[in-house]
């Protein structure tokens, strides 16, 4: 798969043969080549050859996962817990291997002689 999109973008650049970022265009050097997730991994961005852009990783890739996919990722985030429920964990439900890891340590203490 990864080939096959650096493949791509080797020749649909404006310089056939040479690896180019699909997003802005310079000319990737290897160590700055990022295969990124057009729809973002964590947004049910499928690993497909679409969805796939070959892009340098600085600045193109590191600015799209700071700029857009964080905060996108960060409001999908906020949208399931308000939808479902779904709130950062407070106490342990009972039974819950943290529950049973306190009443443990509180048995140490008592036991200490
Ligand atoms: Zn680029």
């Amino acid at each position: 798969m990864r080939k096959a999109a650096f493949a791509r973008c080797c020749k649909n650049g404006s310089q056939p043969g040479i690896p180019q970022c699909e997003n802005c265009g310079n000319i990737l050097r290897s160590g700055n080549i990022e295969y990124e997730h057009l729809d973002p991994d964590g947004l049910g961005g499928e690993p497909t050859l679409e969805n796939c852009g070959v892009w340098c990783a600085v600045p193109c890739s590191s600015k799209k996962t700071r700029e857009q996919d964080i905060p996108r990722m960060a409001k999908a985030d906020a949208v399931l817990k308000a939808s479902f429920g779904l709130k950062a964990e407070g106490r342990p439900m009972p039974g819950s291997r943290r529950s049973g890891f306190r009443k443990r340590m509180n048995g140490q203490v008592e036991r200490r002689t």
